[in-house]
């Protein structure tokens, strides 16, 4: 019987063990996790957990019979600590050996640590169920926190701390928030909403040091003003989970290196999800990801790779934020130097910004405006010439738009 061995019980391995079965792969699938939690989605964690409207029964990607049904074992509490790929095994830090016919790493990825000069602050990060167990905990108790990072996570960190009644301060370093993710506009209505709802919400601001007294923080911030918080929460983003795999002697550059089927360069090991940096072939680019679509999208190239049915996918990255009662939607990945159009008007809390490069969009962000990133996202796969007329006026749906255009999705390679 040849057994596939998954290292990793997150979003992307969950997808992959039953993708493996959905393909017909009928042998032995052995799920690893370093976590206690069966699979769970992240997404939540930052949201309706921390307003505590979803306990960590609701955030299971799988109930345990939907494995337990398709035969897939589970190993949680277990990191692998080696894999020897010579002998195709992986080692785990119980001591036990898992001998693999085929690989599959989904390990994620950790939070960056903050860091103040020289200095490593042990701030909280959240990224895992306990830490958002905790987290939330201490948010219920009041007081007052202070978010490091203007990121989605900081951002919805902050919007669920103001919902619960708790004295937010958020700082970001760069001139706006979302700088690297979303256009000028998009920041601008996001800082808007955040200072509307209470949040001192600071940009060009960093932490200069912290110290600690009568159990509670003083940040000193380059702005030279001093702020008092019970909580330091750092959201200043994650590192890949690689090291598994470099130590294994795979190639790792800020992500596992994968192609566009989740191959590494061993035959007998894919990797997908937040660990890999991949060539994507919607892209055309090397890209690291991190986002439910693409962790899932993947997972299931992986698992068609693993089934000797390798299939490249065509579309484009799409992610999502919820902050106060506001939807963010976003399509592609804009470069600098793409013409962003604003579609309707951001004061009115429901617009839109189109990419466009060369004349064909390349991205969309919505603002409360899901048929625009319904048809958007669609538009964006497809390449679609568009003008910047037709992108900006508000009474010709984008949805007419699609009528001229067909995506290429998927391609057997
Ligand atoms: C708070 C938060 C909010 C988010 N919000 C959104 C959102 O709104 N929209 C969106 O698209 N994305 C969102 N994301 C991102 C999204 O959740 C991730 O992109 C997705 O979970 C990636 O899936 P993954 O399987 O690659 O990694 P993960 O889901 O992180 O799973 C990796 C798992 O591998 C385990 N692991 C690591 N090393 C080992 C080892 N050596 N042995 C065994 N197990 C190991 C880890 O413990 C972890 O459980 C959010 C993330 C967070 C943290």
């Amino acid at each position: 019987m040849s057994t596939v061995v998954i290292v990793g019980a997150g979003q992307a391995g969950s997808e992959l063990a039953v993708a493996l079965r959905q393909t017909g792969f009928g042998d032995r699938i052995v799920v690893v996790g370093a976590e206690r939690h069966l699979p769970y989605q992240r997404p939540p964690l930052s949201k309706a957990f921390l307003r505590g409207t979803v306990e960590p029964d609701g955030l299971r990607t799988r109930a345990l019979d939907a494995y337990t049904n398709a035969g897939i074992e589970i190993e949680l509490d277990t990191a692998a600590i080696g894999i020897d790929r010579q002998r195709r095994s992986v080692t785990l830090a119980d001591g036990r050996e898992l001998r693999y016919a085929k690989l599959a790493l989904t390990t994620g990825g950790s939070p960056r640590p903050l860091r103040f000069g020289s200095d490593h602050v042990a701030g909280r990060t959240l990224h895992h169920l306990d830490d958002a167990v905790s987290l939330r905990h201490e948010l219920q108790s009041g007081g007052a926190i202070l978010i490091v990072g203007g990121g989605f996570i900081g951002l919805e960190t902050a919007a669920a701390a103001t919902d619960m009644g708790i004295a937010v301060t958020l700082l970001e370093a760069q001139p706006r928030v979302l700088a690297r993710a979303c256009s000028p506009a998009v920041s601008a209505f996001v800082e808007r909403e955040h200072r509307s709802h209470g949040v001192d919400l600071r940009t060009g601001t960093s932490v200069r040091s912290v110290a600690r007294r009568d159990g509670a923080h003083f940040a000193e911030l380059s702005d030279n003003t001093v702020v008092r918080a019970d909580l330091i929460l750092a959201g200043v983003g994650i590192a890949p989970n690689d090291t598994l795999a470099a130590t294994a002697g795979l190639a790792v550059d800020d992500g596992v290196l994968v192609d566009a089927v989740a191959r590494t360069e061993d035959p007998d090991i894919v990797a997908a999800g937040d660990c890999t940096r991949q060539w994507h072939g919607f892209l055309g680019r090397s890209v690291r990801l991190e986002s439910v679509q693409n962790a899932t999208d993947q997972a299931r190239i992986a698992a068609r790779t693993l089934c000797g049915k390798p299939t490249e996918r065509f579309t484009a990255p799409w992610f999502w934020s919820d902050q106060y009662d506001h939807k963010l939607q976003m399509a592609g990945v804009p470069q600098a130097g793409d013409t962003a159009v604003v579609r309707g008007d951001p004061s009115s809390n429901s617009f839109a910004v189109v990419y466009l490069r060369n004349g064909v969009i390349t991205g969309l962000h919505a603002v409360n405006r899901p048929r625009d990133f319904a048809a958007g996202r669609q538009l964006v796969t497809a390449r679609a010439a568009i003008t910047r007329a037709e992108a900006s006026l508000e009474d010709l749906p984008l949805s007419e738009l699609m009528k001229r255009h067909q995506p290429t999705v998927e391609r057997r390679v």
